[in-house]
């Protein structure tokens, strides 16, 4: 199947999820990640009509967004190490991986250096799995409040990683926490609009739960 029809199969999904909870697909962001691959299938996604991409690390990022010229945003989704935040910032659009105050003070100096904001999402991890970065959920409202002095880090949702599981309606509960949490927060953070969760295996069921944002992979780009 080629890029193309790939991606309208993954459109046609979400569409019958929004339709199921009152939803407008509009409202879903499609994060081509492209990790897996190199810069020509990377093209080949961005020709097929993905304008958002993901990496997760550094070294697989670079070759390609020093070769990509169309214009794309790229967003940082996998844990980032404080000494590479200078590297990182000049080129992502997004942080998805936010989850210490450390992290958080590298970045206000990146961005106060290029005088732009660093658009970031708070990590949770909602499973507790020990592997998984992220801030558990009662750390969640206090770490914001220490953010408040950060004038250019912005914090617009929450991002988080369900567990691997072969049936995705077993991680819906940890989708569903995500959102509450959220919207628990939305009072006193109105900023608060992105819900960064569902990969290539449960995003139909994270944005039945409120996902503004999928991450596809393997969906999208493996043979
Ligand atoms: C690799 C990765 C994805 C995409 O995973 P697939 O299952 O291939 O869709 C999403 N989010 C993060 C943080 C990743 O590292």
């Amino acid at each position: 199947m080629d890029y193309r029809a790939k991606i309208s199969l993954v459109r046609e999904q979400i569409a019958r999820s929004c339709e199921r909870f009152g939803r407008q697909p509009n409202d879903v962001m499609v994060i081509g990640v492209t990790k897996y691959v190199g810069v020509e299938e990377t093209r080949s996604l961005i020709e097929a009509g993905i304008d958002q991409l993901g990496e997760n690390r550094v070294q697989t990022a670079f070759p390609k967004i020093s070769q990509i010229t169309e214009p794309v945003s790229w967003h940082f989704i996998g844990s980032l190490q404080t000494n590479k935040v200078k590297d990182v910032l000049p080129y992502f659009a997004w942080i998805h991986s936010l989850d210490r105050l450390s992290l958080a003070k590298e970045l206000q100096k990146q961005a106060d250096k290029h005088e732009r904001t660093a658009t970031c999402l708070i990590q949770v991890n909602v499973s507790g799995e020990q592997a998984k970065s992220g801030l558990s959920f009662e750390e969640v409202a206090p770490f914001l409040k220490e953010l408040s002095g950060f004038d250019r880090v912005q914090v617009k949702g929450l991002m988080t990683m369900a567990p691997l599981v072969k049936d995705a309606e077993d991680v819906r509960p940890v989708f569903r926490k995500l959102r509450e949490l959220r919207d628990f927060l939305l009072d006193s953070h109105p900023e608060l609009i992105h819900l960064s969760m569902g990969m290539s295996g449960d995003f139909t069921v994270a944005v039945e739960e409120g996902a503004t944002m999928v991450r596809l992979g393997s969906i999208l780009v493996k043979p």
